[in-house]
């Protein structure tokens, strides 16, 4: 104690099995927090007015629809996100509420409080999916390659040619992404890995956007080859959940196979909604550009209610929740910009649906896909992949059951 830690290093305390140290971390970064959110607040203030200006200056209602045209959103419409948000409540809230009851029985504790989500709830020590860099390169390309030639010799390529830049060393920027190198055709992938699982979902994520880049390299202009985000997430998404049958690479141990496919779809779970929540939020700001900061709040807290699970025990804790949406830097920085990852990942489950109906058709859908780079509409590239670019309540749910007997199975 005593030690003045990052937000990132104070994050990890909150994965400890001690619960009273998972407490004492989480009112640390609570009260840090608190100290800036005034500030915080009027800066979002004068940002939500100045940009309403911008959109009526643009002749447009509001901030929002001058958002959608400016990201050249012509795939879909406000009320496709607002059919989203509603599915997402009604559909996968509910999985989220089973998994939180789940972690409480689980963690033995009389009350689930926000301190007791990212520790293991059966104590375990966390994954470890790889020795280092070197063994992380060997096995992200046996599991690639497992899967189907073609896909190993992209990463193997990209091996050879010293594109793998993955562990974690002194000096070297944070971070983890794919570069695409249009000149070339070959991507590189940089990362920070240590050990753990979700390192190994980083270069599963990435590969697949290495592997979209490799699918279009031979198209003729650069526009062609970079889609956006609802495309480009669905490639590495996807690639996250097919891969899943090849994580015994990783995690030889059955039981740690087990728990790391598990982990996979809760975070799926718990995502989603949170990407509704930051959305909704959005929509009703820019709606609304004269709301007070109490306003505000009260528009957070409804959407909040509306997409988080009702275990949870707030008392005490209202002013860290209220002002909870200041830690997403979209809201700041990328105004509108949160829901593809939604998208996709909703894309990534009926892909993933379809590999697992029938391994090799699913993945040269994908890869037909993929192909298309930017060449045609979100709809029509969901279309040469065989799944659905649909936000209807009916499909999500179809989905989810999915999931569900997944997780079951697994
Ligand atoms: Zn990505």
């Amino acid at each position: 104690m005593g030690k003045e830690l990052t937000l990132q290093q104070a994050g990890v305390i909150l994965q400890s099995t001690e619960r009273t140290k998972r407490e004492q971390v989480y009112r640390k970064i609570a009260e840090r927090r608190s100290k800036d959110n005034v500030v915080l607040d009027e800066l979002f203030s004068t940002l939500i007015s100045l940009r309403h200006q911008v959109a009526l200056n643009a002749d447009m209602q509001n901030f929002r629809d001058y958002m959608f045209k400016s990201y050249g959103r012509f795939d879909y419409t406000p009320q496709d996100c607002f059919n989203f948000h509603e599915a997402i409540a009604s559909e996968v809230v509910p999985i989220l509420n089973d998994l939180s009851l789940e972690r409480k029985q689980q963690l033995k504790v009389p009350d689930l409080r926000p301190w007791d989500k990212a520790v293991d709830p059966l104590g375990r020590e966390p994954l470890k999916a790889f020795e280092n860099g070197k063994d992380l390169t060997e096995k992200s390309i046996e599991s690639f390659k497992r899967l189907d030639p073609f896909l190993g010799q992209c990463l193997s390529i990209m091996k050879e040619m010293g594109h793998l830049d993955l562990e974690s060393r002194k000096g070297k920027a944070p971070g983890g992404y794919n570069y695409p190198l249009s000149e070339i055709g070959v991507p590189f992938i940089f990362m920070n890995a240590t050990s753990t699982m979700r390192d190994m979902t980083t270069i599963m994520h990435e590969g697949g956007h290495a592997v979209h880049n490799f699918l279009t390299k031979d198209l003729p202009l650069a526009d062609f080859k970079s889609p956006p985000m609802e495309v480009a997430e669905l490639a590495s998404m996807s690639m996250e959940l097919i891969s899943m049958d090849t994580w015994d690479i990783f995690f030889p141990n059955a039981e740690d196979l087990r728990r790391a496919k598990r982990e996979q779809l809760e975070d799926i779970i718990e995502t989603l909604p949170w990407v509704a929540t930051i959305d909704q939020f959005q929509h009703g700001l820019y709606e609304n550009p004269n709301h007070t900061s109490e306003e505000r709040t009260q528009l957070w807290n409804n959407v909040l209610a509306r997409f988080s699970d009702s275990v949870t025990d707030w008392s005490g804790l209202e002013a860290n929740r209220d002002t909870m949406w200041q830690k997403q830097l979209h809201l700041y920085e990328v105004p509108f910009y949160y829901i593809e990852y939604g998208m996709a990942q909703l894309g990534a489950i009926a892909l993933w649906r379809n590999y697992k109906q029938n391994n090799q058709k699913g993945l040269q859908s994908y890869m037909n896909a993929l192909k298309l780079g930017n060449l045609t509409t979100i709809p029509e590239i969901y279309k040469a992949a065989d799944i659905k670019f649909d936000f209807s309540r009916a499909y999500i749910k179809e989905l989810m059951d999915f999931v569900k007997e997944e997780y079951v199975r697994i």
